[in-house]
């Protein structure tokens, strides 16, 4: 029998690790008590004293701030750029699956916040040659995605002198109350490995092709220590400070910023991953083999705390979105160059042996699910059955929604069609 949360929708079946305690509530739950019962204002204080050293009066970055055409991207530049007063040098790493809504979150943030911006785009055939790779071994199709957001910030703090890099909430915090919030946890090169690359780094992930080499890796290669300590390099996180609210966020982001959203099928949350075609879809069907469970479930678990979703919302919720098959597999076949059966042989064979069962070839049943379970997941094969979702969220421009769904590789800044060329004035050149 798998332990759950009597709280929250987590199980023990978690790859961050959870606990449970004497009254069955989860460690991520506890934790998140904290955000009720501590002096906010205290800890913003010490955030603005922890980053005022780092004010530099010449002309230099205070600060190097990641970001994406998505999560909290506009509301962690706020924080820095309108309330902490820093002038921050902002990174983004190209993930190559961007959606219409990512490009122009991007090009909306560089506008709106005034900022200097580096986008780092990898050799594409390069990034093709390490998804295959990982995918294959690893069953995982995010991996350089993972490796080059935490990698190319920190290789900019050390390239650029800049010895302070601020990030937003904290995964392991937020999910599972690995840490509290007065531990204040800082960026770490050991958490990147064990948690956000999955325990995989750059020199693992030779093979079994062996057409990778050493030069292919070295984007996702984490700067040498020496360097990091030499520059006393830190990288903290906003959770830590500020009572973390990403749904909330969101709104405020929307209604100030003009931050947009894009609906998924195998989720009710338009903000998260609005920006990506396949962390939502394809990336999410692996973490479903894997884990047992999708993203949708992080964001269910994540209301239910907020007061947002009651257990069972967000359990009808969970149950539909997570039966959903993927959105755009036909675009990831195309860009990687597989067909979608030989996709789903490699998907299949990274299927969690204690989750999913056999049955006959290429038919696979969760071990744990019969009666009331059974019944639940069988709601998501109605897609007339889609639960309501009891939460308010705008952001949808269905101007950018009707835009051809096709990857945006490198991002032209707008994403709907350019308007028709206007009359020459009486400027001429020719
Ligand atoms: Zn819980």
């Amino acid at each position: 029998m798998v332990k759950s949360c009597t709280r929250c929708l987590y199980t023990e079946i978690h790859p961050l690790g959870i606990t449970f305690d004497a009254q069955g509530v989860c460690s991520g739950c506890r934790i998140h008590e904290e955000k009720d019962t501590l002096d906010w204002s205290t800890r913003w204080k010490m955030l603005e004293q922890e980053v005022a050293p780092y004010r530099r009066s010449e002309a230099r970055y205070d600060c190097i701030v990641p970001v994406s055409g998505a999560k909290d991207a506009h509301f962690i530049m706020d924080i820095v750029v309108n309330r902490l007063r820093l002038k921050p040098l902002v990174v983004a790493y190209n993930k190559y699956f961007n959606t219409p809504e990512g490009i122009a979150n991007l090009a909306n943030l560089r506008i709106k916040f005034n900022v200097d911006f580096q986008l780092k785009n990898v050799n594409p055939h390069v990034v093709k040659k390490i998804t295959r790779a990982s995918l294959y071994k690893y069953g995982n199709m995010y991996w350089p995605v993972l490796a080059g957001e935490s990698v190319f910030p920190v290789q900019t703090a050390v390239m650029m002198d800049v010895p302070l890099i601020i990030w937003g909430g904290h995964q392991g915090l937020e999910q599972v109350g690995m840490f509290s919030h007065t531990h204040a946890v800082e960026m770490s090169r050991r958490y990147r490995k064990d948690h956000d690359l999955f325990g995989i780094e750059p020199a693992e992930m030779n093979g079994p092709f062996d057409d990778l080499s050493e030069e292919d890796l070295l984007n996702y290669r984490y700067p040498a220590f020496s360097d990091i300590e030499a520059l006393g390099l830190r990288g903290l996180y906003l959770g830590n400070f500020l009572r973390w609210d990403p749904v909330a966020q969101h709104h405020q982001m929307v209604k100030e910023f003009g931050y947009r959203g894009r609906a998924q099928a195998r989720t009710f949350d338009i903000y998260d991953h609005a920006d990506c075609y396949i962390h939502s879809g394809l990336h999410d069907v692996l973490k479903y083999y894997k884990h047992g469970y999708g993203k949708v479930r992080d964001q269910a678990c994540r209301e239910i705390r907020h007061g947002r979703l009651t257990r069972t919302q967000a359990a009808t919720l969970v149950a539909w979105h997570e039966a959903q098959e993927p959105e755009n597999v036909d675009l990831f076949c195309e860009w990687l160059g597989v067909d979608a059966r030989g996709l789903r042989f490699i998907l299949n064979r990274h299927r969690n042996p204690h989750i999913w069962a056999e049955t006959a070839p290429d038919t696979f049943h969760r071990k744990e699910n019969s009666g009331a379970a059974a019944q639940i997941a069988d709601i998501g094969k109605h897609p007339e059955t889609r639960p309501a979702v009891p939460i308010v969220m705008p952001g949808i421009d269905p101007e950018i929604a009707q835009v051809p769904q096709e990857y945006i590789t490198i991002g032209r800044g707008v994403a709907t069609p350019p308007p028709p060329p206007k009359p020459s004035g009486p400027t001429r050149f020719l």
